[in-house]
């Protein structure tokens, strides 16, 4: 079924549905049309937001926790919806998607509830019958610009943070996925939040998301995206000294010494490298082996692979959707034939049927091979020789990136050691580098993130 999606500006959902986002695991069906707008349409989403910051800023933080907590009802009530419009716009498999549904709604729940949490801090003060206290207030017009991947979460855990804290928002979310930050929007709107307060705005990126980031009237900008973008927007905020928080590439490591149980290994690092189609930043996308456990461990990653039955995500039986689009399979495609160029072989996987790659296993791979080196974004991994834990550990941190990290040992003492020296910003020992908790700080380092603010979790309010 064909959904529409609208801006919002100003409490009145417009446009016209100018674009259309066919069904990447049906590319014959429009999922979803959706207007696409232009400089004149984020100025105009931007003055809402600038007229409804001083009202929302005085109105009391239990009052706006109780909006987003409303609409976590409301998100509930027709979650089934969303997530099917989710998986015909995205194509996660069904499960997935009402995982990510249920996210969005949990996002609002922790946030809603921090409305009466929201204090600042009280100082003593050397001059006597004087108390010092802080008072937490709003920046005032945030601007979030969010990816295609996870098109409701995203959305989700960048704008409750920033409208708890009484900031209005203008969303402009990617360009595949208009559905479903327009649920979202639409259930804030159905628990009655002000005209104004959250504003969404579809279109290119290079057009709306550049205008968004341009306008002095945005002092905060939070992007997840590609690092190429990210560092663009980081320098024309950081000339305004506008407040930036980037979230952007990985391209995440996992080290499997010989005293791990290969097949339980390689059940991590696939649930990493393939879940989702492989298209999470958080993706496995390099392992490192040790000599002991790198024949065994890639014969079980093979065995695993062949679980995951690529397919339309609402189809029984489906356990890997399609990839995205037809742009993004010929990048795919395209690493793995750079791979095999530079002297890889493909153990399992490599081909795609129509919009599907099958979960794809590349042996032979060099640390200085592209595939090694660069994110591919799909269900790819690579598996490379590690002489030991001091080797392996060097190679994980060779990298541009640094995202998450994944140890698979039984050994507390080098898990330890990993989680301390491990350059990336979430590290994960025996659990897949994917899948992380609401409530906590989550972001990267070096290419990964900007060093600013984290995501989620009270880091959230904080930016
Ligand atoms: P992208 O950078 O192409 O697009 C992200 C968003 O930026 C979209 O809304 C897009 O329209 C907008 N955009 C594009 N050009 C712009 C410009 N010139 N000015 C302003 N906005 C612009 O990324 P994508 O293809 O949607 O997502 C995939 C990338 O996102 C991958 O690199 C992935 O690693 C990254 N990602 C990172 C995280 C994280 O938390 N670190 C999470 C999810 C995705």
């Amino acid at each position: 079924m064909t959904t529409t999606a609208k801006h919002l500006i100003g409490g009145r959902w417009t446009g016209e549905p100018e674009r259309e986002r066919h069904n990447p695991a049906r590319p014959g069906e429009i999922a979803v049309r959706a207007p696409a707008g232009d400089e004149s349409t984020v100025d105009r989403a931007l003055a809402a937001a600038d007229d409804a910051r001083r009202a929302w800023a005085a109105t009391p933080a239990p009052a706006r926790g109780a909006i987003l907590l409303d609409a976590a009802d409301v998100l509930r009530s027709r979650h089934e919806e969303v997530a099917t419009d989710l998986v015909q716009e995205e194509g996660k498999t069904l499960a997935e998607a009402r995982g990510e549904v249920r996210r969005a709604i949990d996002v609002l729940r922790y946030f809603g509830a921090h409305g009466w949490q929201r204090t600042g801090e009280s100082f003593p003060s050397g001059t006597p019958d004087t108390s010092v206290v802080t008072r937490p207030e709003p920046l005032g017009v945030a601007g979030l610009i969010t990816p295609w991947n996870f098109p409701i979460a995203i959305p989700a855990w960048k704008l409750a943070p920033a409208l708890v804290s009484g900031n209005t928002v203008v969303l402009k979310p990617a360009e595949l996925t208009p559905a479903s930050a327009t649920h979202l929007a639409a259930a804030l709107v159905a628990a009655g939040l002000p005209a104004g307060v959250l504003n969404v705005v579809h279109g290119e990126g290079s057009v709306v998301g550049a205008a968004l980031a341009a306008d002095e009237r945005v002092r905060a900008l939070s992007f997840t995206g590609s690092t190429e973008v990210g560092l663009r927007l980081h320098q024309v905020l950081s000339a305004r000294r506008a407040r930036v928080q980037l979230e952007m590439g990985g391209k995440n490591a996992c080290l499997v010494l010989d005293d791990a149980d290969p097949a339980a290994a390689a059940r991590i690092v696939a649930a990493g490298a393939f879940g989702l189609t492989g298209q999470a930043c958080t993706a496995t996308s390099r392992v490192y082996c040790t000599p002991g456990v790198r024949e065994a461990f890639t014969e079980a990653l093979v065995k695993e692979a062949a679980r995951f039955s690529p397919g339309d995500g609402l189809a029984a039986g489906t356990t890997m959707g399609p990839v995205v689009s037809s742009d993004q399979l010929a990048t795919d495609l395209a690493a793995v034939e750079r791979a095999r160029e530079q002297g890889a072989s493909v153990a399992t996987g490599g081909r795609a049927d129509g919009p599907f790659l099958p979960a794809t296993v590349l042996t032979g791979v060099a640390h200085d091979h592209d595939v090694a080196r660069r994110e591919v974004f799909g269900p790819v991994v690579a598996v490379l020789p590690a002489a030991d834990y001091d080797e392996g550990l060097a190679l994980v941190n060779d990298s541009p990136y640094g995202l998450t990290a994944g140890l698979c040992t039984r050994d507390l003492a080098l898990a330890h050691h990993f989680a301390a020296h491990a350059e990336a910003g979430v590290v994960k020992v025996n659990r897949p580098t994917t899948g992380l908790d609401l409530n906590v700080p989550f972001g990267g380092v070096k290419d990964s993130s900007s060093a600013t603010f984290r995501e989620q979790g009270p880091a959230a309010v904080d930016f």
